[in-house]
């Protein structure tokens, strides 16, 4: 496969409508000067996440935007587990949170994850993120990160988005919910994938 690079002054569609994930993925690609545009903002639909794994979820969004755009577009699909639940929420993260009138309520899901976890055997939970970066011709390349550590009960902390309330990675002791952006930035399943992909940027 060809490797293509995107740099300074090339314009990206980031293909999500999560303003969460909208504003991290900014923050990192703010230094390589590439100018990020969110799907919203050119009006393109949320295609249907009909894949079983992060990976196929990355592709099928990325895919989407780049052809409907004409830009190159990247995706990111991500997700919480929980050992207890042998890896759940994980692709279902997001729908664990829909509410019966479409919205998501993340205080909802992660009361409705600590109601599944039951009196749990291990506290182990991890998020991982894969990014997709597709091309309007219909190459992509995906690159996948992970942070492990532990769920907490009460969740803890308004920064962030999500179930980062409910998380403690290894090593830390506030909340990705609790902890400064910064640090989140430094040591996320995003930032981690993101790292990965770099070598396709600048
Ligand atoms: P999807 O990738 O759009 O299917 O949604 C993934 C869901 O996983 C998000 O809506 C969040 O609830 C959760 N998630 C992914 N990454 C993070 C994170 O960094 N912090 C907290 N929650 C996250």
């Amino acid at each position: 496969m060809t490797e293509r690079r995107l740099g300074r002054g090339d314009r990206l569609v980031v293909a999500s409508h999560n303003a969460g994930k909208l504003a991290e993925i900014a923050a990192l690609l703010a230094p390589f000067g590439i100018e990020a545009v969110g799907a919203p903002a050119l009006g393109l639909p949320e295609p249907e996440e009909t894949g079983t794994s992060f990976v196929e979820n990355a592709t099928i969004k990325a895919l989407a935007a780049a052809r409907a755009s004409g830009l190159p577009a990247l995706a990111d699909d991500s997700g919480f587990s929980v050992a207890a639940l042998n890896g759940a929420p994980g692709v279902h993260t997001a729908d664990w949170a829909k509410l019966p009138d479409g919205s998501r309520d993340y205080g909802v899901a992660m009361a409705l994850t600590r109601a599944r976890i039951g009196e749990p055997e291990s506290d182990a939970a991890w998020f991982t993120c894969c990014l997709a970066l597709a091309w309007p011709d219909g190459q992509v390349e995906t690159f996948e990160g992970r942070v492990d550590g532990c769920w907490v009960w009460p969740p803890r902390g308004s920064r962030g988005f999500g179930y980062d309330p409910m998380f403690v990675p290894a090593g830390e002791v506030e909340t990705f919910g609790e902890m400064a952006p910064e640090r989140k930035h430094a040591i996320s399943h995003r930032a981690r994938a993101f790292a990965l992909l770099r070598d396709r940027l600048g």
